[in-house]
């Protein structure tokens, strides 16, 4: 069945109530994830100009619980609570989310909607808040659609939807819809891979990963100066663009190689050259983006000289921002966050860090 989804497979015009308009509550909690290999670059709608691979995390994640009632006009009415406070961009910008996937959920239209959501980390700061927000909203649609028409009954079916519907949302949100390690994007090393959904391939890879650590160091948990929507534009003028495309591609196949034997030693190589290629392609677009700060230099300098002494497989990952992700094995968990207390603190802000790692994926409520 995977193999025949397309742009036009989840359009259904019969999902509208045709009798009583239902109210009721449905959550989800869903977790953010840190890619390994980079998405930055797209085409419309939402479609990765190259796959990518990423960690679903556990403890930064987005609890999402919508009410919905019986639509009371004509407008589509979206109240948004975040952490309890009213939030009318956030209400907005789920609003505008919703309206553009009304043809998949005609359903969306006939119903009021009060969206009381959570998250456990900073938004908007480079943590990929809109992944773990989109995924939650996204599986919480879909499971409004499960309970009220009676679809979606395979987890399959259920998960492969609520990934696509996420990505509409927010590209890399499609990863956060299964535990463990995620492939989005048409890969020739997975033969299931989409452009349009996420799919696990956790089981193919050695055991020391699925308990991966990632310790999350804030350096700046301020707002990002670039948006993710202009940072992906940026790549459609950038001359490296097209060998960057190409090269996500062979990392995709090395990196799940080095992942199925456990070489730490290829994973970290690859790892960390993705992120500091993401940081180069925004260096090299016009305009210029500069997202690291002198403090996430001294954390990688750091990160460099701690290996070379100890032999400790630590190594660092970097999204479209400052802080710097801290990944190695649970077994060597108390060295390293004696480590960080000892060295590392001094270049984090107040906030600290967050104590991540690779998580199971989504819950309901
Ligand atoms: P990041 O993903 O790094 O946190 P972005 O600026 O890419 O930063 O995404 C932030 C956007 O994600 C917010 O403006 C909001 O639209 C969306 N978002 C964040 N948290 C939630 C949430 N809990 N529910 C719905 N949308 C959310």
């Amino acid at each position: 069945m995977s193999s025949a989804i397309n742009e036009l497979t989840y359009r259904d015009k019969k999902l509208i109530f045709s009798d009583t308009v239902p109210s009721g509550k449905i959550g989800w909690q869903s977790p953010s994830n840190i890619a390994l290999v980079k998405y930055w670059g797209k085409m419309p709608v939402q479609v990765p100009r190259n796959p990518s691979l990423s960690f679903t995390l556990s403890k930064s994640n987005t609890k999402t619980r919508i009410e919905y009632t019986s639509a009371s006009g004509r407008d589509m009415k979206v109240d948004f609570y975040l952490n309890d406070q009213p939030n009318p961009e956030f209400g907005l910008k789920t609003k505008a989310f919703f309206e553009s996937i009304s043809d998949i959920f005609p359903f969306i239209r006939q119903l009021d909607f009060k969206i009381y959501s959570e998250n456990t980390f900073p938004h908007s700061a480079g943590i990929a808040s809109s992944a773990s927000g989109m995924s939650a909203l996204a599986l919480t649609l879909c499971d409004l659609e499960r309970t009220h028409f009676g679809n979606l009954t395979e987890d399959a079916d259920f998960y492969r939807k609520a990934s696509y519907v996420a990505r509409l949302g927010s590209g890399s949100a499609c990863r956060s819809v299964y535990g463990g390690l995620v492939d989005w994007g048409k890969s020739k090393v997975l033969a299931n891979s989409s452009d349009l959904y996420g799919i696990p391939v956790g089981d193919q890879v050695n055991e020391v990963f699925l308990t991966y650590q990632d310790t999350v160091l804030l350096v700046n948990a301020e707002q990002k100066k670039v948006s993710s929507r202009a940072g992906h534009s940026l790549m459609n003028n950038n001359p490296f663009a097209p060998e960057r495309f190409q090269q996500a591609q062979r990392h995709i196949g090395e990196l799940l190689e080095a992942m199925k034997a456990g070489d730490l030693e290829t994973f970290i190589k690859i790892t960390e050259s993705e992120a500091l290629t993401l940081h180069a392609m925004m260096m090299t677009s016009q305009p210029y983006y500069l997202l690291m700060k002198a403090n996430t230099l001294q954390i990688i300098e750091r990160i460099f000289a701690f290996r070379d002494e100890t032999n400790i497989p630590v190594s660092f990952t970097l999204d479209a921002g400052p802080n710097v992700h801290l990944l190695y094995p649970f077994s060597e968990k108390e060295k390293v966050m004696q480590w960080i207390k000892s060295e590392l603190r001094e270049f984090l802000s107040p906030l600290g860090f967050i104590d991540d790692e690779v998580g199971k994926g989504p819950v309901k409520l």
